[in-house]
């Protein structure tokens, strides 16, 4: 059974100092302090230490070789995003960012696929940028679950949705600049609460702001096995049927409509809650992923869903067919048969 990972994060080993280079910012930029490891340094603030298999192609190939996966899909860490730097810059950001993925693509055709980044604070330049990355070899873009405090829904967003569809590039809404972060420093909150919450944020927005009505041809994936939208589905309805003046004030259709209709990927590690979502979406909308390499990930290379009583088919569906219809690319690239 071909397997492919749909959510997996990658850096350049090296990158310019952006922070000096503009002369402002707290960019993201990395200090090599000991042989295989690295620190992802915020202006200077240290972030998160990361590991050669954050940069490494070769060794990351290796690593996935151990749980018969060959093929990743990549994209950057969502505190690249920068949506917050001046446009042209996070543009200059975002190329260099995009080549670095086009050239691990065009190196490694048969392990990976990639996802760019794009100055979504701008919507003119995003839209140049994702048609750049069409003809570079990328298949799609990865967004954050707000565009600087900002939801998707916004107006000025839509022109980018709308090239999305038009050239049939695929979307991964990744949460991050989680809300309530400041108010929740401890226990790790705003990844283990703020991300659900920031996922379910951004699956509300583009089905009540009528984005999915609008683009029925659109294909979004959602982090995380779509956050907490799945747990919360029965509330979010309710909602919409005893106050259609607050909820349904752009998009009259029932939120329910929408399951099956975009994809979310299979990290919940958890076997009941994945069987859960299963039900409601439907094995073909359920995307194979990891967060891989990140400690929050599922770092067993989907070890649980293998060991749930699926048919081989559904296991199927999970681990490729449904990453490939996502992003609408052909086995063939990627198997003999
Ligand atoms: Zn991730």
């Amino acid at each position: 059974m071909l397997k492919i990972d749909s959510h997996t994060h990658i850096l350049p080993k090296k990158m310019p100092n952006w922070s000096e280079k503009f002369g402002y910012g707290d960019f993201i930029y990395l200090q090599h302090h000991k042989k295989g490891f690295a620190k992802m340094m915020r202006g200077n603030q240290f972030f998160r230490e990361i590991k050669e298999n954050c940069w490494n192609p070769e060794l990351r190939i290796e690593e996935y070789q151990a749980f018969n996966i060959p093929i990743q899909v990549v994209c950057t860490i969502p505190v690249m995003f920068s949506y917050w730097a001046q446009p042209l810059d996070c543009l200059d950001l975002s190329q260099f960012l995009n080549d670095h993925l086009a050239g691990i693509i065009s190196k490694y055709p048969k392990n990976y696929i990639g996802l760019a980044t794009i100055p979504m604070q701008d919507a003119e330049l995003a839209i140049k940028e994702l048609e750049r990355c069409k003809k570079i070899g990328l298949v799609g873009i990865q967004i954050g679950s707000n565009i600087n405090d900002e939801n998707l829904n916004e107006e000025r967003f839509y022109p980018i949705f709308e090239a999305c569809q038009q050239l049939d590039m695929a979307v991964l809404v990744h949460p991050w600049n989680m809300m309530g972060e400041k108010k929740m420093q401890r226990y790790w909150l705003p990844w283990l609460v703020g991300m659900p919450a920031e996922t379910t944020r951004a699956i509300c927005s583009m089905i009540f702001g009528g984005i999915f009505e609008r683009l029925p041809k659109l294909r979004v994936n959602f982090a995380h096995a779509g956050g907490s939208f799945f747990a919360t589905i029965g509330r979010i309805e309710h909602g919409f049927d005893c106050r259609p003046d607050l909820v349904a004030i752009d998009n009259p259709i029932n939120p329910r409509d929408y399951i099956g209709k975009f994809w979310v990927d299979s990290i919940t590690h958890d076997p009941l809650m994945l069987d859960y979502v299963l039900k409601l979406q439907g094995s073909k909308k359920i995307t194979f992923g990891t967060d891989y390499p990140f400690p929050l990930g599922d770092l067993t290379g989907g070890k649980f869903i293998e060991e749930m009583p699926l048919t081989k088919k559904i296991k199927e569906d999970i681990f490729c067919n449904a990453t490939l219809e996502w992003l609408n690319i052909s086995k063939k690239n990627f198997v003999l048969d």
